[in-house]
């Protein structure tokens, strides 16, 4: 990813995205927002900790950064599911200005229409870009463990070529900064869970540094679903970013030890 500051918000683009005309897309960072504390600066999450009129600012500082507007922005309602909701034109900005109208119990947003920025929110769980240049649809994906081991992000291309016709061959993916192998300590039921949902764990999961304790690596997790569907090596980016070791960059549950922020994930087909 390359870090981009404007107007003193930071965010971060994937290299194999940033290249398309008519796409915007972007990873924000901590840095630019009017938040304090442990949601300092640019917390766009709606959440107890925070002020909702912090969070708004916010949201708007950074699509004016990105070039749109918060009516833009679509947020789900993340639930940990592998519901993967398909956005209309009708849908656009929902959930932008508040949390009341998010997409229910979605974590996953696909569409093909112009001017509806996906969003998905995370502080160490993974989100996911994807896109489309070919039959011009995008997607974003929050994939925590739950989500990973139940393949969301395999199950949005699959949606994207059964509902739009993509081929998963021409489908390019972002995979951003999150919790790493470094720092995802799991215990036996996480590795159980895993191997019921992604079969061979091989490569996945390696023993921890405490005798009952796993480390798992959802990147490559997420990468490997996604070659099974399909999806190109080649067009598959992993930001390779931990949260927990970056936590001064971007918000992490664990690096923060649970007093945080939500930073978003967004991409746009420009009108
Ligand atoms: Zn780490």
């Amino acid at each position: 990813m390359i870090r981009v500051e404007r107007d003193k918000v930071t965010f971060y683009q994937f290299l194999g995205l940033r290249s398309f005309p008519g796409l915007s897309h972007f990873v924000s960072g901590r840095e630019g927002g009017v938040s304090v504390g442990g949601q300092a600066a640019l917390n766009l999450g709606f959440m107890d900790e925070d002020r909702d009129d912090r969070v708004l600012t916010n949201r708007m500082l950074l699509a004016e950064a990105v070039g749109c507007s918060v009516d833009n922005f679509t947020f789900g309602e993340q639930k940990h599911t592998t519901h993967v909701e398909v956005v209309t034109r009708a849908q656009r900005g929902r959930g932008g200005r508040e949390k009341a109208t998010r997409l229910p119990s979605t974590d996953a947003l696909i569409t093909r229409e112009t001017g509806v920025c996906l969003m998905v929110l995370a502080a160490d769980c993974v989100p996911v870009l994807m896109y489309d240049s070919r039959m011009r649809v995008i997607a974003a994906v929050h994939a925590g463990w739950r989500g990973t081991v139940g393949r969301i992000a395999a199950q949005t291309v699959e949606r994207m070529r059964d509902e739009f016709g993509c081929d998963t061959r021409d489908v390019i993916v972002g995979i951003g900064p999150s919790i790493g192998p470094c720092c995802f300590e799991v215990g036996e039921e996480v590795v159980e869970a895993a191997r019921e949902g992604l079969g061979n764990l091989e490569g996945l999961v390696e023993t921890g540094k405490q005798p009952g304790k796993y480390q798992l690596n959802l990147w490559e997790a997420n990468r490997r679903q996604l070659r099974q569907v399909g999806v190109e090596d080649a067009r598959i980016e992993v930001a390779g970013i931990c949260t927990v070791c970056h936590h001064d960059h971007f918000y992490s549950y664990r690096g923060d030890r649970g007093n945080t922020g939500r930073f978003g994930a967004g991409i746009m087909l420009n009108i």
